[in-house]
């Protein structure tokens, strides 16, 4: 009979998984789970909504006590204690008692690290005055409600514009103050396609975020007593009483570091499909790791709780003998604002490029979340890429504000069983009106797809819309075509289309536009069974708006 003693660093996500893992699988194993903070197994994924006052009671995001695991699984959990470091020679680490200065040594027989990620403070001048705050911890939350609470702020600046700095964002609009979002980047939420993003910016905008993108944060000063001002590369400054960074997280490796843990290409601590790091007594698991990502086969780090949960399962497994192995990551990933969801997961369009990956395709369709027929149908934007070869699924993206997330799982699944748009063609789903489609959107997708991956619809590439000497044809009824169209384009609607095909040239290409691809692909079938050399603008004018929401700048080959 095993006497195991294992001790875990971090007694959060990835760390009390772990622990109440290895409980169940071994239970005469010494478990010993070190946390520096407070708190263990919190929930930081709610902590923005606490700031928000959407979660009023700190103690529903406390999901287990020290006394819990001690009582209930037996296991030794002492918060306040900071490992500081590793002695492998001797497997033992050094933890110091944060309350006393206190340092003792704690042998084991295997040793799981999981302290997480810390958010990024770049050494900006200013960065340590008061008012400018980062999350991460409860303690963290609770200084920015204090901050709030004690000065009232009417003004905010969020730095940062992915899916925390958004959350904030809210949950600061919530609290009465009005906020302003500076992103380096082109667009807000960096991991989506940027034209996916834009339905984001649209609404984020349309809700009184004012929202600064391209412009990189230089630093901070002081205004009389309230008043932050945050300055930008560019000279810009903006006025605010109040401060959250977002701007990335950084793994904790200090202690791999210093034990010469192998730390990987990212920066993260590197570790097999077991989360075994370059020693075998050593495990490492969470935000702290760096990850093969399942479809384009890079290390990456991708910092979120259901990776952190799953790998902590892993390591227990792999430390109590069994096979159990980690896939790897896919990004599937959720965010709202404002009524608005945005999901993804797999690769993006970027992250495909990235890898150097030219064998994909990809298509934009627009469909309303349940039928529209249905009282309160929402138009969703979804995004699907695709192995051109061979259908293999890759990834998908989807904003809009209801039934979101049921997709992007759908394809989640999908891209993790490996399966192909065919197969997204196939799918059963549920259906009932209030709930979606007997075609659902995922269907359409693959549906969609596969009319590209078996030669049925070419598909026009929208990034050479530009340069392209194709003729743009927009197959919608006069009065949409009125409302807005692509510079240059000819619009015969669909209706008309079989009278009127004299006027069409036989000897260009023919990229066909609708408002959102479906009656651009019925005549694509038309035109090429009519010996023309027709392509479909997938997504059609509402992708458009979204690629090229300032129009195209040049419009030379468009007639
Ligand atoms: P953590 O959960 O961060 O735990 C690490 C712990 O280790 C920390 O408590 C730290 O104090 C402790 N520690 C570090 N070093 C030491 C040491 N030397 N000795 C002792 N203890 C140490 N993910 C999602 O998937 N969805 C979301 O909606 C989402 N929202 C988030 C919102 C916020 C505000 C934050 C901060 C994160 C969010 N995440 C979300 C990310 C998710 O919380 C993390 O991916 C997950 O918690 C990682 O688990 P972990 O065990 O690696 O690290």
């Amino acid at each position: 009979m095993s006497h195991k003693r294992i001790v875990i660093v971090g007694g959060v996500a990835g760390g009390a998984t772990c622990a109440a893992r290895l409980r169940r699988l071994d239970e005469n194993a010494e478990i010993l789970v070190l946390e520096k903070g407070p708190y263990v197994s919190f929930a930081n994924c709610g902590l923005p909504y606490y700031v928000g006052d959407v979660i009023q009671d700190e103690g529903k995001l406390l999901l287990a006590s020290p006394e819990l695991f001690r009582k209930r699984f037996n296991i030794d959990v002492r918060t306040k204690h900071e490992v500081v470091a590793i002695d492998r020679e001797r497997r033992a680490v050094t933890l110091k008692n944060l309350e006393s200065g206190v340092e003792i040594v704690e042998p084991y027989d295997a040793l799981v690290l999981s302290p997480g990620a810390a958010p990024i403070r770049p050494s900006w001048p200013g960065i340590d005055l008061p008012g400018i705050f980062t999350l991460r911890t409860v303690p963290d939350s609770r200084e920015i409600r204090n901050w709030i609470a004690a000065r009232k702020p009417q003004t905010a600046v969020v730095v940062g514009g992915g899916f925390i700095g958004l959350e904030m964002a809210e949950n600061l609009v919530h609290r009465g103050i009005a906020v302003t979002v500076v992103e380096m980047a082109k667009q807000v939420m960096p991991p989506l396609d940027a034209e996916m993003a834009e339905f984001v910016r649209r609404h984020l905008e349309s809700r009184g975020i004012n929202l600064v993108l391209e412009e990189g944060v230089a630093g901070f000063e002081r205004h009389g007593d309230d008043c932050l001002v945050v300055r930008t590369q560019s000279g810009r400054a903006f006025e605010a009483e109040l401060v959250v960074l977002s701007i990335g997280v950084r793994p904790e490796t200090r202690l791999a570091c210093n034990a010469d843990l192998e730390i990987g290409e990212r920066g993260g601590i590197r570790v097999d499909d077991q989360m075994r790091t370059s020693d075998p007594h050593i495990w490492a698991i969470g935000d702290a790791v760096e990850v093969k990502n399942w479809v384009t086969g890079q290390w990456e780090l991708v910092p979120l709780a259901g990776p952190a949960n799953r790998q902590g399962r892993v390591a227990a497994d792999a430390i109590c003998g069994r096979e159990a192995k980690f896939r790897g990551v896919q990004g599937t990933a959720v965010c709202g604002f404002f009524g608005l969801t945005a999901a993804l997961t797999g690769a993006t369009e970027k992250a495909l490029r990235r890898a150097g990956m030219k064998d994909f395709e990809s298509v934009y369709l627009h469909p309303n979340h349940h039928v529209g027929y249905y009282p309160g149908a929402q138009m969703i934007h979804l995004k699907l890429l695709f192995r051109r070869s061979d259908g293999l699924v890759l990834g998908a993206q989807c904003v809009g504000e209801q039934g979101v997330a049921r997709r992007i799982d759908v394809i989640a699944q999908a891209i993790q069983m490996k399966a192909t748009v065919f197969d997204l063609e196939e799918a059963e789903l549920c259906y009932a009106p209030q709930y979606g489609a007997a075609k659902d959107p995922v269907n359409f997708a693959g549906m969609i797809a596969s009319n590209v991956a078996r030669g049925d619809m070419e598909i026009a590439p929208w990034n050479e819309l530009e340069s392209t000497s194709a003729l743009i044809l927009d197959v919608r009824e006069a009065h949409e075509f009125r409302a807005g169209a692509i510079e240059g384009a000819v619009n015969i609607p669909l209706s008309e289309l079989r009278a009127r095909m004299g006027e069409l040239p036989r000897s260009r290409e023919i990229w066909v536009n609708c408002q959102v691809g479906q009656r651009a692909y019925y005549a694509c079938r038309i035109l090429a069974q009519n010996g023309f050399r027709a392509r479909n603008l997938s997504g059609g004018y509402k992708s458009y708006r979204a690629l090229y929401p300032e129009g195209v700048r040049e419009t030379s080959g468009i007639r």
